[in-house]
């Protein structure tokens, strides 16, 4: 069932000033016109290259919201490129995202219903869309068009998808294309915030790949502003959830301590409680009691440790687990060598080290057993550990 708040926060319209900044920035922005082709008729003399490594400055497309008109813009080998264009069309591939995209109708927040039979989940992705591709293709989630063809299966994303790597906004095109298709086909994917996007969103810069500071500087907004409101990659960004429940396992990206059970016993609250918080600076988010404990760097949803850096015992989290009625938590953010339980199985950490940009794990849940996705396509069994990491 999608959230109560969604609907209201899809419709509502974005800040006075805000619209205001983002004419103004909209207004300056130097581009070669484009036209685009009909709806339909998107299609690519060559065919993409998907774990190519990119040109200096290719990006986009950015789709930006202005006064109710869509703009696409891109950036081809240094140059700005732009072209209007309309909800639900098509759009061939320029540079940057490699296959045909969509434009969606509007953003909607994750379909619920939950059938049980099989979920796919990939973490820590940090902008190497190649190796996500790859990963994927490997074990028939995507066809070699990128599209989805997992059928009624769950894609569930574990956050950090933003920062590090320089293939960010193909990630995100293709997790919210993969989105849509998966929709019609019965399934879903469910892409979890992880720390990093709140810090893209709201403007922290330690860990942007510095090709999106140019960007930002070439589109004449901020980097946060590549990924505002007013666009379509925000809109549906803005949405997007913290916490989420499939039958007894629950996903998020860094965990949920003791102290903070009753934030996964409310999993709506706390999602919306990101929602409300997000894109707002550091300071303000942690001056705000409402908040606060979202952010909080020792505790939080988003950036606890704790199953896996020895603060809590086997039997401690055996407690946790059971008060809140799960088998088991699938966490991010704390990188493994490879896909690996905890806990005696309460703990699945999936950060195989993508961010690397050398190799990378899937995790399937199929009828509540649990199996590791290699890159060359094979399916092994997850290596049990009694307690946390050793720790080296
Ligand atoms: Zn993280």
């Amino acid at each position: 069932m999608p959230h109560p708040a969604s609907r209201s926060q899809r419709d509502r319209p974005i800040g006075r000033a805000e619209a205001r900044r983002a004419r103004r920035v909209m207004a300056m922005v130097v581009c070669a016109l484009l036209s685009v082709g009909l709806p339909g008729q998107a299609t690519l003399a060559t065919p993409p290259q998907a774990a190519a490594q990119p040109a200096p400055l290719d990006d986009g497309p950015y789709l930006f919201n202005e006064q109710g008109k869509l703009q696409a813009v891109w950036i081809c080998r240094g140059e700005v490129l732009c072209a209007p264009v309309a909800r639900q069309q098509t759009l061939a591939p320029r540079c940057g995202y490699p296959y045909p995209l969509a434009v969606p109708a509007f953003a909607v927040a994750d379909a619920m219903p939950y059938h049980g039979e099989r979920i796919v989940a990939v973490s820590d992705i940090h902008g190497q869309f190649g190796l996500l591709v790859r990963l994927l293709r490997a074990h028939g989630v995507i066809d070699q068009q990128g599209r989805w063809r997992a059928g009624d299966a769950r894609l569930v994303v574990t956050g950090d998808v933003f920062d590090r790597g320089a293939q960010v906004t193909e990630a995100l095109w293709l997790l919210l294309q993969l989105q849509a298709q998966a929709r019609k086909a019965g399934g879903e994917v469910h892409y979890l915030l992880g720390n990093h996007e709140t810090m893209a969103l709201a403007g922290d810069l330690r860990y942007v790949n510095p090709k999106y500071v140019e960007v930002a500087k070439r589109l004449k907004r901020s980097v946060a502003g590549l990924y505002a409101r007013d666009t379509v990659i925000g809109e549906w960004l803005y949405l997007r959830p913290v916490l989420l429940k499939l039958g007894d396992t629950l996903f998020l990206h860094g965990g949920i301590t003791p102290e903070n059970l009753e934030l996964a016993l409310d999993i709506e609250g706390t999602n919306a409680g990101y929602r409300a918080s997000l894109g707002q600076p550091k300071d303000a988010v942690r001056a705000n009691p409402a908040s606060a404990r979202l952010y909080d760097g020792k505790r939080s949803p988003i950036w606890y440790r704790g199953y896996l850096d020895g603060q809590l015992k086997p039997e401690e989290v055996r407690t946790l687990t059971d008060r809140l009625g799960l088998a088991r938590i699938v966490v991010g953010h704390t990188t493994q060598k490879q896909v690996g339980s905890f806990h005696d199985g309460r703990v699945i950490a999936i950060d195989s080290g993508i961010k690397d940009g050398e190799s990378g794990e899937l995790l399937f849940i199929e009828n509540g057993e649990l199996s590791r996705g290699l890159l060359d396509g094979r399916r092994v069994p997850l290596v049990q550990h009694a307690g946390a990491p050793e720790r080296e």
